[in-house]
């Protein structure tokens, strides 16, 4: 059993007429990688200062690794990039990078965490003359420098080049690879599909859906699993977890199900002369439209 790294309970959060988040519950474990996926104004970031303790929710209550959010961020075990937070103007690169180590326990050297941004060459540099792309790196290396084991990122990737966004996601699996746990918002469904292992869909300040990427696209159409059977009883085949509709042309079965992950399993298990196995999905796009009822 892994332990819980964030856990929001019956979450509301009002801003006057406007409903921000609607009763929200949310289980992040540790280890997960989560990308928390909405249109604009969904509430991904009132979500994410609501479990760090920086707003307190309507209702509800918000714990982070155990612990009230502010007392894990005081802790120095969580690593937070926050959308358009300002950044001390005066001061080098190197030198916030620097004192933003200072404030955690076990640190990274200011050099690694730059090093993993991109922002070595910018040490030296003043960061009030940084483009919006480099602070964005900047946010992302005083994010990482900490060596935290919980990293909640809001829309890391806005403003950043393509580099930058490379950069970003290889220091970020690297850590997640080391069994920390990471927590982003976006509103690009490829980051989500690409490094999420799960995926929380956000509309109109509610959870639409939550499951592993490939669930969240079978919500819509469901995947087709395609694989070659030698003889294939089409009664053992309809009755695999998930199947919705099984159709055999000599060798080749097609096997539409809701649950590709259980269907394969049950599909290994079962069958053990399986070749060729592949999975077509309904894109994530299409499950993001329906299910957000194409507000973006
Ligand atoms: P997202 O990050 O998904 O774009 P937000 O959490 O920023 O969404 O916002 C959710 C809703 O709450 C939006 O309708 C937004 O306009 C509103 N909202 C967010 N912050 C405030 C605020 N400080 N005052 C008033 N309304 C806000
Ligand atoms: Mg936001």
């Amino acid at each position: 059993m892994t332990g819980s790294a964030l856990e929001l309970r019956a979450v509301t959060k009002d801003y006057g007429p406007v409903t921000a988040l609607a009763d929200v519950d949310l289980d992040v474990g540790e280890g997960e990688t989560v990308a928390l996926l909405g249109p604009n104004g969904a509430g991904k970031s009132t979500l994410l200062s609501i479990a760090l303790g920086l707003r307190t929710p309507g209702s509800g209550t918000a714990r982070v690794l155990g612990r009230r959010p502010l007392e894990a961020l005081r802790a120095g075990r969580i690593g937070v990039l926050l959308q358009e937070s300002g950044l001390l103007e005066d001061v080098r690169v190197g030198e916030l990078v620097a004192a933003v180590a200072g404030m955690y326990p076990a640190p990274l050297t200011p050099e690694r965490a730059m090093r993993a941004a991109g922002v070595e060459e910018l040490a030296g540099q003043r960061v009030g003359r940084l483009s919006g792309g480099q602070r964005q790196r900047v946010r992302f290396a005083l994010c990482v420098v900490g060596d935290p084991d919980l990293l909640v990122l809001d829309e890391p990737t806005v403003g950043l080049d393509v580099e930058g966004r490379r950069a970003l996601w290889k220091e970020l699996r690297a850590r997640t690879g080391q069994g920390r746990t990471a927590v982003f918002a976006t509103h690009y469904l490829a980051e989500a599909d690409d490094y999420a292992d799960r995926v929380v869909l956000l509309a109109g300040g509610r959870v639409v859906a939550d499951g592993s990427v490939a669930t969240v696209k079978s919500l819509v159409g469901g995947n087709e699993v395609r694989c070659t059977l030698h003889d294939a009883d089409l009664s053992d085949l309809e009755i695999l977890p998930g199947v919705l509709r099984v159709s055999v042309e000599g060798r080749s079965v097609s096997l539409r199900t809701k649950d590709s992950d259980a269907t394969l399993r049950a599909l290994f298990a079962m069958f053990g002369d399986v070749r060729d196995v592949r999975v077509e999905s309904a894109d994530l796009e299409s499950a993001f439209v329906s299910l957000t009822g194409g507000r973006d």
